[in-house]
């Protein structure tokens, strides 16, 4: 095998396969796993979402879901009319009925 420039330190090396584009230096080796990692990340999909972690439901996470939902609207609803009802059970008392002692 002919003898090939590293493309991290351009030092001359006989690569062990054609692929070979880095020397053993362990600086260069370094320099080859983080570039093929990031190749790795902009071609896998499913590389990519095996290295990120997985999302637990969190409170946040929640809160959002709420949000999107719309379930957030309807609790304010919820709230919205129940002030209504109490206005009006407050207006609906008949006169008389409420008789002061005096
Ligand atoms: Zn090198």
């Amino acid at each position: 095998m002919e003898q090939v420039p590293c493309v991290h330190c351009g030092k001359f090396f006989i690569p062990r396969n054609r692929s070979q584009n880095y020397c053993t230096e362990a600086d260069c080796q370094r320099a080859r796993k983080t570039a093929w990692q990031r190749y790795k990340m902009k071609i896998d999909v499913d590389y990519r979402t095996q290295q990120q972690p997985i999302l637990e439901p969190s409170p946040i996470n929640l809160c959002s879901l709420l949000l999107t939902t719309g379930f957030l609207k309807v609790i304010l609803n919820v709230i919205l009319i129940g002030r209504k009802q109490r206005h009006a059970k407050s207006n609906s008392k008949r006169p008389g009925y409420h008789s002061s002692p005096d």
